[in-house]
């Protein structure tokens, strides 16, 4: 402990900005979109700064990096920056060197795009490459969604920006709850409950409590320190596996991708929205999950014929009617799509309005 540096915090932030920017810095005019994938910002002193984006897979060894660092360095000063979405932006002053820049990236295979009416990246987690509780891939599904939609990325084409965000469990780290399209990893089986382990491994109080269904109870036997779950009551969260490591859920085959639609964060025109069911369940299907990637192109090509320009996916959902969103996107609708938990009925018709 001698020699410990703790509670330092992070570097401050504006010691990475590019001169331009701490120049200007809140004094900013306005800003164009130059082509897919570039930017321009003017401040109030006219000064310009440029930006070039490019996809990245987000999970990227310490070569990419080092890669980009060195374009930066040729083109851009040394400066970069990664967005919110994990695509990486080159940040220059002079509009010269843009197609130096985007030559250099097409050399290292990133894509240029992801600004306007674009696809832009999917926000998305860690999947079967580290956690413990996934039940889809992350990577594996975001690499083949993105293969099938790379028309929409390098393209202003959509009536509005398309936010996709894909999450393996439904802890939902990220964006899945609020983007327009999302890819979720769902289970279909109870966990088996190890008693053995349990009893080693876990704290039954807060494993109990972890359910959100009240499926959990302690084993009858009380010479037995376990648990026991009521699987009728079980709807597959495996928010008790999260607690006990004693209560594995995964199964290979039952486990697979739900899809969501209709969230957005932002406030424009309509307040932020979840996003909500829209398929129950595609089956995993490595490596190229083709029942998945055929399910978000037909719902993004339904959306781009049918809605206004600016029109985000809830919003023309909404505008439509959900019965109508099922009906041109081709999609069964099932049991499953109807809300049974909690605060359910608001979720509910209760108005004669419906179209047949
Ligand atoms: S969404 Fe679930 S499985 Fe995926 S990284 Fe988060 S906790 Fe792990
Ligand atoms: S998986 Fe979820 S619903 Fe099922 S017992 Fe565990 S916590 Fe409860």
């Amino acid at each position: 402990m001698a020699e410990r540096v703790t509670d330092i915090g992070p570097p401050k932030y504006d010691k990475f900005l590019p001169p331009v920017i701490k120049d200007n810095y809140g004094k900013w005019k306005y800003h164009e979109i130059l082509e897919p994938g570039v930017l321009m910002h003017v401040a109030e002193s006219g000064a310009k700064i440029f930006s070039v984006r490019g996809g990245s897979g987000r999970l990227v060894t310490t070569d990419f990096i080092k890669d980009v660092c060195d374009l930066a360095d040729k083109f851009c000063d040394g400066y970069l920056r990664f967005t919110s979405r994990n695509n990486v932006e080159f940040l220059l002053t002079d509009n010269s060197k843009i197609a130096g820049v985007k030559a250099g990236m097409k050399k290292l295979g990133i894509p240029i795009g992801a600004t306007g009416h674009s696809v832009s990246n999917i926000v998305h987690t860690q999947g079967w490459v580290h956690c413990h509780t996934p039940a889809i891939d992350a990577s594996g599904i975001v690499k083949a969604v993105m293969d099938d939609l790379f028309e929409y990325f390098g393209s202003h084409k959509l009536p509005a920006q398309v936010r996709i965000a894909l999450a393996c469990c439904l802890n939902m780290c990220g964006a899945v709850h609020c983007s327009d399209i999302a890819i979720l990893g769902i289970h279909r089986t109870a966990p088996k409950v190890n008693h053995e382990r349990l009893r080693h491994l876990c704290e039954i109080p807060t494993t109990i409590a972890s359910c959100p269904t009240g499926a959990i109870r302690p084993h009858p036997d009380k010479n037995i320190k376990s648990v026991v779950i009521n699987e009728p009551r079980c709807m597959y969260c495996g928010n008790c596996y999260t607690m006990c490591p004693a209560l594995p859920v995964f199964d290979a085959e039952k486990g697979g991708v739900a899809l969501l639609v209709g969230g957005k964060v932002s406030n424009s025109k309509t307040p932020p929205m979840f996003s909500k069911l829209a398929v129950p369940y595609l089956p995993n299907n490595p490596p190229l999950w083709p029942e998945t990637v055929k399910a978000i192109r037909k719902i993004l090509t339904k959306y781009a014929e049918g809605a206004n320009k600016w029109e985000r996916v809830g919003e023309w959902v909404e505008r439509i009617g959900w019965e109508k969103f099922f009906e041109v996107c081709d999609i069964p609708f099932t049991f499953q799509h109807i809300d049974d938990y909690r605060w359910a009925y608001d979720t509910y018709r209760t108005s004669m309005h419906f179209k047949f």
